[in-house]
Parts: structure tokens; C-alpha cells; sequence
């Protein structure tokens, strides 16, 4: 009854970033609603991006911050940045993930705080390609508008993401949503510079099957559903697969379902954000942060060392230096375990710092060399790095 996803174009995932308030939800709508005038979206107001995910579920879906849509080039999934607290949590950790980010700024105010440190953590997570959308241009003059393009630049390049090569577009997601022409127009320019800026990556398919657990469903009379992105390898219904990351250890079950945004797939690869429906598991025997393997595949672990950047207080993070004892939280792909950290014969490591660190965490979770992560405290990032060796 439900409609295949037919694979005919390249899939990325993108994302929108930025300060709170600079209209990152109502240009996520906006592009939707231009899309759909065209006849390749469907269009999803701003109440149903900005609800929690909890609320919007129905049927094998994914998370609803999660929308759809097709270029002439490319199918994306597109999601939406939650409050800035949720940030690191439901963006930067599995930005693994992230083909590409639109950083959106208000014409009005600016880079802001949250502007920063959203591209400081973009560019440690490896997200490689940044599109400004200078957001609200139809409230801001155009002088004040130069400046805020010239700050924007300087601050990606400052991050080494050569601002002077980024495409930055003067939109208005607001008129957009309007359907006023001229903004309907800029949308279209934005679009265009995802397509063409945004290479399309090379995905791992060839990999064993991996995905990280964002959310877990249940869809009464069929059992339990985890949805999230396919990090390497490619699934098909009736495969095997390990579930990791409970304390009661591995288990193994099988995939009896596979869909991606409602709709059906006969098999999914990695870069795709999918719904998997998993036989006779327990809505309690799975959580986010959990991992989805190929039997095998992986271990969980739960010492590594890793080279650690401490963000300085300007950037959002702490005002004190660390030393070892230090017991933070760890955000790796999508699990958030506690961890000590060992600063070895370096005593103390200051805001600002980057050092080499020893890791132990208090859960095991599937770690890799290579493999990011953020550190959080109080509710805001206090520093990135990345598993140099696991132990
Ligand atoms: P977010 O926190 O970045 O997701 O921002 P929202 O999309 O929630 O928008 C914040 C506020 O800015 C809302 O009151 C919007 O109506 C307003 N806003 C968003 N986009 C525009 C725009 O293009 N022009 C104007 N004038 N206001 C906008
Ligand atoms: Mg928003």
C-alpha cells in the first residue's frame, strides 16, 4: 500500500546550523515549501519541525527534525537544529553523518555565540562543507548585511573552512514561506549552491553494516523500531544483525522491516537515514546510543586515547583547566557515556589547549581510531577530540 523509495539520485545529508532565533526552523520550512511548488517535496510547516520527536511519531518514521526532499540532482534528509543545549547531542555527534551544513545567520545581529561555536564543532566533527544563508534579508539593510557577510567569511576561514570560497546567499525564509517571488527565488539560489558547493561524498558501502540508535518506537502489534543513520555498509530485510551497548551484552536479531521517511526499501546503504524494525526485541532492550552491527563486526570497548581540544571560555566552554580525574560526559556517535580522563604526565590541560588523553568509560560502546566526539558538562561542550588508538 505504501509507496517504495526508489533509489534514482544521489542521497545526502544536511543540516541547518546557527544561532538560536536567526531562523533555522523557518528556513527548513521555507526550502520544503519551495520544493513542493516544484513538485519535488512535500511541504512540512514550521510546527511540525520545531515538535519533539516523541509527539510527531507515527508508524515506522523517523524523527520528525528529519525532512525530505529532491533537487533536480539530489534526494537530501535535512534535519533541523534543536535547541542550542541539544546541539552537540542530536547534531555534532552524529555529524559523522553530515554531508554538508547551511549556517544560518541573521542579517539582523550577526555571528552570535551559538554561530561559533556550532562551526568550531563542525569542523572537529569533519563536516567539510559549509553554505551561508544570511537569514531575515528582508528586514536588514544592505549595508549592515555587507558587514555581517564579511564577519561570517572571516569566521569560517578562522576555522579553516576558507570563507572566501563559501557560497553565501541573502534569503528570507520568512517571505519565502510567503510565497513572495523574489524569496522564493533566493531559496532556489540556496539550493543551488548546496547542489553544486556540497560534494557528493563517498559512502562505505562495501563496510559491515553499522548504525548508531537515535530513537526507539514502538509500533503496537509489530514490535520495536530504531531509526538512525547508516554509518558504513548496506541492510536488507531478513538480515542478521547484533545489537551492542546493553548491559546484558550482544544480542542478536533480525531485521523484518526497513523503511525510510514512511516509505518501504527493499535494502538501505550507508548515508541513508532509516526506520529498522527488529524481531522480538523489548521496547526497554535497545536505547539511543546503542549500535546496530553486522554480527562480529565490532566491539564494544571502553578505553581509548584520544587528542582532545578544550574550548576556551570565548568559545563556550570552560573558564578552569582539567586535570586528570576529570569526569565529564562523553557524546560518541549517538551514546553519552561518562568517562574519566587521564592527562598522563601533562597535569593540567587550560581552556583553549589541545592534548592527548587516556579515556575510561563507565559503558562500553563500539569505538574505532578516527572516530569523533564531543565532551559535555553542565548541559553545554567543553571540548572535542578524536580515538586516536582504543585499548
Ligand atoms: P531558529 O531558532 O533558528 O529555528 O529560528 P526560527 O525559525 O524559530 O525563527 C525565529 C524568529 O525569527 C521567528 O519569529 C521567525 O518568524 C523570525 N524569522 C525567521 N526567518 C525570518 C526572515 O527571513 N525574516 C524575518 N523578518 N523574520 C524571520
Ligand atoms: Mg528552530
Amino acid at each position: 500500500s505504501k509507496t517504495a523509495y526508489v533509489r534514482t539520485k544521489p542521497h545526502l545529508n544536511i543540516g541547518t546550523m546557527g544561532h538560536v532565533d536567526h531562523g533555522k526552523t523557518t528556513l527548513t520550512a521555507a526550502i520544503t515549501k519551495v520544493l513542493s511548488d516544484r513538485g519535488t517535496g512535500t511541504f512540512v510547516p514550521f510546527d511540525r519541525i520545531d515538535k519533539a520527536p516523541e509527539e510527531a511519531q507515527r508508524g515506522i518514521t523517523i524523527n520528525i527534525a528529519h525532512v525530505e526532499y529532491e533537487t533536480d540532482t539530489r534526494h537530501y534528509a535535512h534535519v533541523d537544529m534543536p535547541g542550542h543545549a541539544d546541539y552537540v547531542k542530536n547534531m555534532v555527534t552524529g555529524a559523522a553523518q553530515l554531508d554538508g551544513a547551511i549556517l544560518v545567520v541573521s542579517a539582523l545581529d550577526g555571528v552570535m555565540p551559538q554561530t561559533a561555536e556550532h562551526v568550531l564543532l563542525a569542523r572537529q566533527v569533519g563536516v567539510d562543507h559549509v553554505v551561508v544563508a544570511i537569514n531575515k534579508a528582508d528586514a536588514g539593510d544592505d549595508e549592515l548585511t555587507d558587514l555581517v557577510e564579511l564577519e561570517v567569511r572571516e569566521l569560517l576561514t578562522a576555522h579553516g573552512y576558507g570563507g572566501d570560497a563559501a557560497p553565501v546567499v541573502r534569503v528570507s525564509g520568512l517571505r519565502a514561506l510567503e510565497g513572495d517571488p523574489r524569496w522564493t527565488a533566493a531559496i532556489e539560489a540556496l539550493l543551488d549552491a548546496v547542489d553544486t558547493y556540497v560534494p557528493t561524498p563517498v559512502r562505505y558501502t562495501d563496510a559491515p553494516f553499522l548504525l548508531s540508535v537515535e530513537n526507539v518506537l514502538t509500533i503496537t502489534g509489530r514490535g520495536t523500531v530504531v531509526t538512525g543513520a547508516i554509518e558504513r555498509g548496506t541492510i536488507r530485510v531478513q538480515d542478521r544483525v547484533e545489537l551492542l551497548g546493553a548491559d546484558s551484552g550482544p544480542r542478536t536479531t533480525v531485521v523484518t522491516g526497513l523503511e525510510t521517511f514512511g516509505k518501504p526499501m527493499e535494502y538501505a546503504e550507508a548515508g541513508d537515514s532509516v526506520a529498522l524494525l527488529l524481531r522480538g526485541l523489548p521496547r526497554d532492550g535497545v536505547r539511543r546510543g546503542h549500535v546496530v552491527a553486522a554480527p562480529g563486526s565490532v566491539v564494544p570497548r571502553t578505553r581509548f586515547t584520544a587528542q582532545v581540544y578544550v574550548l576556551s571560555s570565548r568559545e563556550g566552554g570552560r573558564t578552569t583547566p582539567v586535570s586528570t580525574g576529570y569526569r565529564p560526559q562523553f557524546y560518541i556517535r549517538t551514546a553519552d557515556v561518562v568517562g574519566d580522563v587521564d592527562l598522563g604526565e601533562q597535569a593540567v590541560a587550560r581552556p583553549g589547549d589541545q592534548v592527548a588523553v587516556t579515556v575510561e568509560l563507565g559503558r562500553a560502546v563500539p569505538l574505532e581510531p578516527g572516530l569523533g566526539f564531543a565532551i559535555r558538562e553542565g548541559g553545554r561542550t567543553v571540548g572535542a577530540g578524536t580515538i586516536t588508538e582504543v585499548l
